[in-house]
């Protein structure tokens, strides 16, 4: 089950469940779209992995199963993401 973090990794944006701007890799790094793809075009600053639009929990189960609340803020140095986005954003997900 997703944990659904309640904001980007990078730029502490809010992304409760019903945002339609979250994105996650394998691992559920959590971030917002604008730095998923345009600042990390697309590739995790984490583990290299592609990012996909999270889910939306439906509004009868979020009760039940509620999203997470603890906050991971951690601004990732820029000059680093870069080197990993430009060595793997040309090679498909599938060949990462
Ligand atoms: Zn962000
Ligand atoms: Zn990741």
């Amino acid at each position: 089950m997703l944990a659904i973090r309640p904001n980007c990794e990078h730029c502490n944006k809010d992304l409760p469940n019903t945002s339609t701007e979250a994105m996650i890799c394998s691992f559920e790094c959590t971030y917002c779209k604008a730095c998923a793809i345009e600042v990390f075009k697309n590739v995790c600053p984490s583990c290299t992995g592609n990012f996909v639009e999270r889910p939306i929990r439906p509004s009868i189960l979020i009760k039940k199963y509620p999203a997470a609340t603890k906050r991971i803020f951690k601004p990732k140095d820029l000059e680093k993401t870069k080197v990993n986005s430009e060595e793997f954003k040309g090679i498909l997900p599938e060949k990462r």
